[in-house]
């Protein structure tokens, strides 16, 4: 008999679905989950499915993918109108705090209305103070037996160990860029090239991030073309050229983060030189477009010094010197 179809809608994560699925064939399922991935990684999506799944009216036939999709329960779930899928989020706060989680406890022991069950969402839980997690943590040992909690966070962590004692931690899937360029490519006919590039190398290995940046990224879009003309410059050793340039990217004070965003890509990019020269992956390159034909005879000495003094403005727009200062002596020493 051929494997059952587990989450078909997720792509990749294996081992997710593996975990999963094990624990569903074997009739037990744990209160909760950590679900740990950056932005877009699919953690929302991963949720909905494990949730669909241990509900779906066709869970235990095998010849059906699991959830099935179609059911009516599998279609309230995941079409975000189950009334029992019940998300706790920090909203503005920089934290999230005891407050948030008292609401948990007091609908915990409310039963479910539809199902068996009823699942607790809870963002950012890497941002939770410790006093919430404690709070938390008198929940998730004893939950009522119809409670799932999917903690959804970006660092595990972060964690108290008490917590992540008593909920399997399922790490999403990141994806190399070259592999979010096709699935991009498969999303989006007739794109616009740069801009795929762009999306997929920045993306931090989330497909739902890289699909954002694709569709919204004008921003990021223009820190990679900076990126990208700035070692052009370096690499040709213009100074004054590099100066002119240099003077005319984003340098206010409230520019810091922008900035230094375009020297680390532009020190992926010096650093995928190197790369390219001993077989390894391409970070800010695309591999299907190669190298530009300006870096393929750099020495890789030149690059390694471009590298070192990249980093070091990054570290001098860290610390506060002022960001044109920081750009003047970049382009006057490099
Ligand atoms: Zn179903």
């Amino acid at each position: 008999m051929s494997e059952r179809i587990v989450f078909p809608a997720l792509l990749g994560n294996d081992r997710l679905r593996r975990v999963f699925a094990a624990d569903a064939a074997a009739g037990k399922s744990a209160h909760a989950y950590v679900l740990e991935g950056p932005p877009g990684s699919g953690r929302h999506t991963a949720a909905r499915l494990i949730a669909a799944a241990s509900l779906c009216e066709n869970r235990s036939d095998p010849s059906r993918p699991l959830p099935c999709g179609s059911c009516v329960s599998c279609r309230k779930i995941l079409g975000g109108l189950s009334v029992d899928v019940l998300t706790v989020s920090r909203g503005e706060r920089a934290t999230l705090g005891v407050g948030e989680i008292r609401t948990v406890k007091e609908t915990l022991y409310v039963t479910p209305n539809d199902g068996e069950r009823k699942f607790y969402f809870i963002e950012d839980a890497h941002l939770m103070t410790v006093q919430a997690q404690n709070a938390l943590l008198l929940s998730l040992e004893e939950p009522p037996p119809y409670v799932l909690f999917f903690l959804l966070c970006e660092d595990a962590s972060l964690l108290l160990e008490t917590i992540r004692s008593r909920a399997p931690v399922l790490r999403m899937e990141r994806f190399q860029p070259d592999f979010i360029e096709e699935w991009l490519e498969s999303r989006f006919p007739h794109p616009d090239r740069e801009r795929l590039v762009t999306a997929a190398h920045l993306a931090n290995g989330a497909l739902g991030m890289a699909e954002s940046l694709y569709r919204d990224g004008d921003e990021a879009l223009e820190n990679y073309r900076n990126a990208s003309e700035l070692v052009r410059l370096l690499l040709a050793g213009r100074r004054s050229e590099t100066a002119a340039f240099a003077s005319a990217l984003p340098l206010q004070a409230k520019d810091r983060a922008r900035l230094r965003q375009i020297l680390t890509l532009a020190r992926w990019a010096l650093r995928d030189i190197i790369a390219d020269k001993r077989g390894g992956t391409l970070l800010f390159y695309s591999a299907k477009d190669g190298l530009p034909a300006y870096a393929k005879k750099i020495p890789l000495r030149r690059c390694a010094d471009l590298i070192a003094k990249l980093a070091r403005a990054e570290e001098d727009i860290a610390s506060n010197v002022t960001p044109s200062l920081v750009m003047t002596s970049l382009a006057a020493n490099a």
